[in-house]
């Protein structure tokens, strides 16, 4: 849709001016489906609308965190209610316990969390716990995942950096990635291989189980089972990122999925973002009591944060995890992302596009190719201007889906039937053009 009004441009203009690149998180730019980025004036439920006044059926989601869709009545209360009273302290409040208390009770392998204000901020602070409470400095991380932008993890990366085509960040120095071990995902004889030579050294072993930073690729459970027999063995400890799966795949997240086909399993750390701030600056990071307490002020590993357990964003993070504890809605989400799912591979059968997808709970992924990737490397193998066209069709149609084929996909629970069998009518029309 072309628009004689178009405000979009003259916005990304004025933004260039000032913000480098026009955004402050470089995926926004869609540098890698080019174009112009439009800018979002307001959203709710489903839908978002731009600058021009174009609705769009939204699967970015605020990247995950917006599981409930935009201004759900309740969270809009809790948030309004929870502004009048204040917006921040710098003291403790009661509201952080009860939403310290409501991740505990719905994740088995936290006895104790502490709030931070970004998963960034959560992942660079659970390495730092991994390493004080095991004395060590090595770390593996897996190529494709991405853990924040903290110098020790900005290693092969996906995401924005797997778009700008680079494998690090200029600006981190080699010694501050001297400990950082990077292997292939999926790979258990790498990972073999790597605890051999570096088990007595590794402080931790950081995944993103499903993986959504290079699209959706699921670790593969006898691939999980090894993660986890390796590090009880040489006294590692296994840090789930659950910074976009958690409360998203599943109530008690990936680590629940997992536990389905790996009796008793556990991570001993789980970094957290996105849905337990339901759309408001909070993320976290909790694993057992004796490691936890590890933490300043009790222990010597030092943490700290001014906006840190925000109580408006503790608000929201509250009210948006007691509307997901509701009976069904795991169920009912997992049925729409499916039906999303099955419908887009249908289509594409159709009209005879190679194509491949997967999902667990709201959250999806799909590829521009005929069967599923495991690691990075396969997912490199995807058509990028193919899928550029695909992005530009549907975002002319009114479909927002991440602006680059790197990325996960989120559903809400206020998506409805007849917003995804739009979708897939919208997307069939552009399959047609491919
Ligand atoms: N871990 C994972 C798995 C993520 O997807 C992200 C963000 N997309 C982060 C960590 C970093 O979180 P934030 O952007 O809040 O710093």
């Amino acid at each position: 849709m072309t628009h004689n009004t178009d405000r979009n441009l003259p916005l990304f203009e004025r933004a260039k001016a000032v913000i480098p690149g026009g955004v402050n998180s470089p995926v926004r730019a869609f540098k890698a489906v080019g174009g112009t980025p439009r800018f979002i004036e307001r959203a709710q439920g489903a839908y978002m609308w731009d600058a021009n006044g174009q609705r769009f059926i939204d699967y970015i989601g605020s990247w995950g965190p917006m599981i409930l869709g935009h201004g759900h009545p309740a969270v809009l209360e809790a948030v309004q209610k929870a502004a009048l009273e204040g917006f921040s302290f710098g003291a403790p409040t009661e509201r952080e316990i009860e939403l310290a208390e409501a991740i505990i009770a719905l994740v088995p392998s936290l006895e104790m969390v502490r709030l931070v204000s970004s998963g960034t901020e959560a992942g660079m602070s659970a390495i730092r716990l991994a390493r004080g409470a095991t004395g060590r400095s090595k770390i593996i991380k897996f190529e494709g995942c991405y853990h924040g932008h903290a110098d020790a993890l900005l290693v092969k990366a996906g995401s924005g950096l797997a778009t700008f085509g680079s494998a690090t960040s200029a600006g981190v120095p080699p010694e501050v990635v001297q400990h950082t071990v990077v292997l292939e995902y999926n790979n258990i004889t790498q990972l073999e291989e790597a605890f051999a030579l570096h088990g007595a050294d590794l402080a931790c072993v950081m995944i993103e189980p499903i993986a959504g930073n290079m699209n959706f690729v699921r670790a593969s459970v006898p691939f999980m089972r090894r993660c986890r027999e390796l590090c009880s063995q040489y006294g590692a400890l296994l840090v789930f990122d659950e910074v976009m799966n958690g409360f998203r795949v599943a109530l008690g997240g990936a680590q629940s999925v997992y536990a389905r086909d790996i009796p008793g399993f556990e991570p001993d750390l789980t970094v957290m973002g996105k849905v337990i701030g339901g759309g408001m600056p909070l993320a976290a990071f909790g694993g057992k009591r004796a490691v936890m307490e590890q933490m300043a002020p009790l222990g010597a590993v030092y943490q700290a944060g001014t906006l840190s357990g925000n109580p408006v964003a503790t608000a929201c993070g509250l009210a948006t995890l007691r509307a997901i504890s509701q009976p069904g809605f795991f169920e009912s989400l997992s049925a729409s992302t499916r039906r999303l799912v099955d419908g887009l591979m249908a289509a594409a059968a159709a009209e005879g596009v190679p194509f491949s997808a997967d999902c667990e709970g709201g959250m999806f992924g799909f590829f521009l190719l005929p069967e599923l990737p495991s690691n990075y490397g396969q997912v490199m193998r995807s058509d990028g201007a193919r899928f550029n066209r695909l992005f530009h069709g549907l975002l002319d149609r009114g479909v927002y889906i991440a602006p680059a084929l790197y990325e996960a996909g989120f559903v809400s629970a206020a998506h409805t039937a007849q917003d995804i069998d739009d979708t897939i009518a919208v997307a069939r029309d552009v399959f047609k053009t491919l």
